[in-house]
């Protein structure tokens, strides 16, 4: 059961001291006091709509008071806020503010980890197809990689076969850019070649390409 403070637009005065109109009140026995007389006169005000500083400002403080207004439309009182100690707030806003610190820490570790992760996965990647195809120029072989690794992209680094470095998903992948980048392909695509007939039409070049890049270069 805690203290209510009623909020008033009525000329309301002081059964105890006369000052008025108040905007804060207590009725006690359906007296209205001001806060200095009620002994709340100390408390700051804190509205409503941030749930964690409200209850962490409750919690801290050795006294608040709810604050309320009769809304004459839903004939029901509503909560618009607290009265708090000054400190108990003070701290409160402190804890919030260092909690959504602590959030932002973590959530850049987390970041600083996927990026670790997926430098390490494309190194990775490259290394394979190094190794699968002696012949791939080093740059290419890492521009194939980090294409490959695009996180969220649902491209072949992506799915498990790629997670796991699976030789016929990193083939794939070095098919697929040898696809665009080596040849017309795409050009056909734009000019309305179906894909499967433009696959078929460059088929015997990407092999020879991928055949090239399957020894070291002599
Ligand atoms: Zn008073």
């Amino acid at each position: 059961m805690s203290l209510v403070v009623f909020e008033s637009l009525k000329q309301i005065h002081c059964a105890e001291c006369r000052q008025g109109p108040l905007r804060h009140l207590v009725r006690e026995a359906g007296v209205p006091r001001c806060l200095d007389c009620a002994d709340l006169g100390h408390l700051v005000y804190l509205p409503r709509g941030d749930a964690a500083l409200t209850r962490r400002s409750r919690e801290a403080s050795s006294l608040s008071a709810v604050v309320v207004r009769f809304h004459r439309r839903r004939r029901r009182y509503e909560r618009l806020g607290l009265l708090v100690e000054d400190a108990a707030l003070a701290r409160a806003e402190r804890d919030c503010l260092a909690d959504s610190e602590a959030r932002a820490r973590r959530r850049e570790r987390d970041r600083l980890r996927r990026a670790a992760e997926d430098t390490r996965f494309t190194a990775a990647f490259a290394a394979e197809i190094v190794r699968l195809f002696p012949g791939c120029p080093a740059d290419r072989a890492v521009a194939i990689a980090q294409h490959a690794s695009v996180r969220g992209s649902g491209r072949v680094g992506r799915t498990a076969a790629g997670r796991a470095l699976d030789e016929s998903a990193v083939s794939v992948a070095v098919r697929a850019a040898v696809r665009h980048t080596d040849t017309e392909y795409d050009a056909l695509l734009m000019a309305g070649v179906p894909r499967f007939a433009a696959r078929a039409r460059l088929a015997a070049r990407i092999d020879a390409i991928l055949d090239g890049w399957r020894s070291l270069p002599s």
